[in-house]
C-alpha cells in the first residue's frame, strides 16, 4: 500500500505543519488583532492537549510532516506547550520542532522548552522604540520582548530568528536600523510583507510595503549578497551581508509581490482541529468533529489527505474576486 501524504493536485507534497495552540494573545499588533481583542473561541471548542498531540502524531507518523511549528494567537500562552513540544520530540521519526511567538514570558519558558526538544524559534519585533512599540501594539512590552529574544539566544537556540512587519508611516525607516541591531546580536532578521488578514480589513496593496522597498532601504546601508544555500519550499528569499561572514543572514517573505504558492509545503491545524490548506483558505475541514466523534486515526489521516489534495494553486491576493478569510492572523495561526 503506497503511504498516504499531503499531496495536491498540482504536484505539492505538504511536509511543514503549522499548528495554533491558541487564538488567544497579550498583544494587539494592528495588522493581526483589533485593539479590544476578539470573541476568543470558548474553550470546549479548543483542542485540548491530548487531541494537539494525537493529530500531530497522525501528521508525522501518517502523513510525512517533518517540521512542526507551534504559533497562534501567542503560544506561550498555552500552559500546556512544554508537554506538547515534549511529546512532538518523542515521535518517531521525531520532526524539526520550532515556535513562532512574540517572545514575552520566553526569558521563563526557553530553558524549559529546549529541554523538552524545542529545535528553533521565531520571535516577531518591528520596532527598536519603546514608545512605538506600545502605540503599534496596545502594550507596553517591549523590554519583555527583548529579555524573551536574549533568553532564546543564550538558551542555545540558532539562529533565533526575528519576524518584521513594516508598515508605511508607522515603522517602515526602521528596516536598517533593525538589521544593524540584528547583526550585533546574532539574530536573523526577516522582513515579512503585510498581508491581508488584518481584522478591519483596510489592507491595502497600494499602502503596503514591498519587498523591492525593504531591499532598498537595506542596501542603502549594506551589500547584501546572494545566499548560495538553497532555497526549497522556504517562504523567505535570503542574503547574505557583506562584512558580516554570516550567519546571520537577512531575509524578506514576499507573500504578496514575489509569491511563492508553487513551491509551498505547509498545511495548518487551527486551535480548534480545523485542517487549512492555505492561510487564505476560505474552507476548513473538521478534524476535531471527527476526533470527537471516535474516528480511527486512519480515518483521520484520509480526511487530512482529501483536504489537501484540494488546495487552490496560489493565494489569489491580485485576483479582483480575492475574498480576505474571515478569521483574522491570529485566529489562523500565522
Ligand atoms: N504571536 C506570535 C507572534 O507574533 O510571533 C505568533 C502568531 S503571529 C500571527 C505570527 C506571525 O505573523 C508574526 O510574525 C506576525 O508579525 C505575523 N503577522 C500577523 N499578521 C500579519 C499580517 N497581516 N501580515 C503579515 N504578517 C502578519
Ligand atoms: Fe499577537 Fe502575534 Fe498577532 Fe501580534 S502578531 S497580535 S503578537 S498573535
Amino acid at each position: 500500500m503506497t503511504p498516504l501524504r499531503l499531496s495536491d493536485r498540482y504536484g505539492r507534497v505538504a511536509t511543514d505543519l503549522r499548528v495554533s495552540l491558541t487564538d488567544r494573545c497579550n498583544l494587539r499588533c494592528t495588522y493581526c488583532m483589533p485593539a479590544e481583542g476578539l470573541a476568543w473561541l470558548p474553550k470546549p471548542e479548543l483542542l485540548t492537549d491530548a487531541e494537539v498531540i494525537r493529530l500531530v502524531g497522525i501528521a508525522v507518523t501518517r502523513l510525512g510532516v517533518h517540521e512542526v511549528r507551534f504559533t497562534g494567537g501567542e503560544p506561550v500562552l498555552r500552559p500546556g506547550l512544554v508537554e506538547i513540544v515534549a511529546a512532538t520530540a518523542a515521535l518517531a521519526p521525531r520532526p524539526n520542532i520550532s515556535l513562532t511567538t512574540n517572545g514575552i514570558g520566553l526569558d521563563r519558558l526557553a530553558g524549559p522548552l529546549v529541554a523538552a526538544g524545542l529545535d528553533r524559534v521565531n520571535v516577531s519585533l518591528d520596532t527598536l522604540s519603546a514608545e512605538r512599540f506600545a502605540r503599534l501594539t496596545h502594550r507596553d512590552r517591549h523590554a519583555d520582548v527583548l529579555r524573551g529574544l536574549a533568553a532564546a539566544a543564550s538558551s542555545g537556540l540558532a539562529p533565533v530568528k526575528i519576524n518584521t512587519v513594516l508598515m508605511r508611516g508607522v515603522n517602515d525607516d526602521e528596516a536598517p536600523a533593525l538589521l544593524r541591531y540584528a547583526l550585533a546580536h546574532g539574530y536573523e532578521l526577516r522582513f515579512i510583507e503585510q498581508m491581508p488578514l488584518d481584522p478591519g480589513h483596510i489592507w491595502s496593496r497600494e499602502r503596503m510595503v514591498t519587498a523591492e522597498e525593504i531591499l532598498a532601504a537595506l542596501e542603502a546601508e549594506f551589500t547584501l549578497l546572494p545566499d548560495p544555500a538553497e532555497r526549497g519550499g522556504a517562504p523567505a528569499q535570503t542574503w547574505l551581508v557583506s562584512g558580516h561572514p554570516g550567519p546571520p543572514k537577512v531575509g524578506v517573505i514576499a507573500s504578496v509581490t514575489r509569491p511563492f504558492c508553487a513551491a509551498c509545503d505547509r498545511t495548518r491545524l487551527t486551535a480548534d482541529g480545523q485542517v487549512r490548506t492555505c492561510l487564505f483558505s476560505q474552507r476548513e475541514t473538521d478534524l476535531r468533529g471527527l476526533l470527537r466523534a471516535g474516528a480511527p486515526d486512519d480515518e483521520i489521516a484520509r480526511a487530512w489527505a482529501t483536504a489537501m489534495f484540494g488546495k487552490a494553486a496560489g493565494h489569489g491576493i491580485d485576483d479582483p474576486a480575492f475574498l480576505q478569510p474571515a478569521r483574522p492572523m491570529s485566529a489562523i495561526g500565522g
